[in-house]
């Protein structure tokens, strides 16, 4: 477990804000940061703030995960398609498990991730919740 914990402070600055990798030669964007672009294989790639908005583009509901997550099972994990094109897995939050469809309008929220044994360290990282109309009103 300790092992993961520098790693984790690493991706925080990405977690946070949100960041993904946009290349200069075909305008691809992805997440999270790579220095090289999978689409066509150029380096010249900036570092660029996402919108944090996007659909669900394909998802899985987890009934059967490891102990650190037991207080949310079943919980929904989504390939999501953001404004900027990129797609990022990530648990979808504040929604029945039988609410999420193809093409559901998402946004990006920051909670706990997941909280480790005897140190209780808790991991802070994105989620993405559902956009209703009007939600915006009363956040
Ligand atoms: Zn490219």
């Amino acid at each position: 477990m300790a092992l993961q914990l520098p790693r984790d402070w690493r991706l925080q600055a990405q977690r946070y804000r949100l960041l993904g990798a946009k290349c200069r030669g075909c305008g691809r964007v992805v997440v999270p940061i790579r220095p090289v672009c999978p689409g066509c294989g150029s380096d010249d790639v900036e570092t660029i703030k996402l919108s944090g908005r996007g659909e669900v583009y394909s998802y899985t509901v987890m009934y059967k995960v490891p102990d650190s997550f037991e207080r949310s099972v079943p919980y929904v994990v989504a390939l999501v398609r953001l404004e900027e094109g990129a797609l990022i897995s990530a648990q979808i939050t504040d929604v029945e498990p039988e609410e999420v469809v193809v093409g559901l309008p998402v946004e990006v929220v920051f909670r706990q991730w997941r909280q480790y044994g005897a140190d209780g360290h808790i991991v802070y990282g994105y989620k993405f919740r559902p956009v209703m109309p009007g939600m915006a009103a009363t956040q």
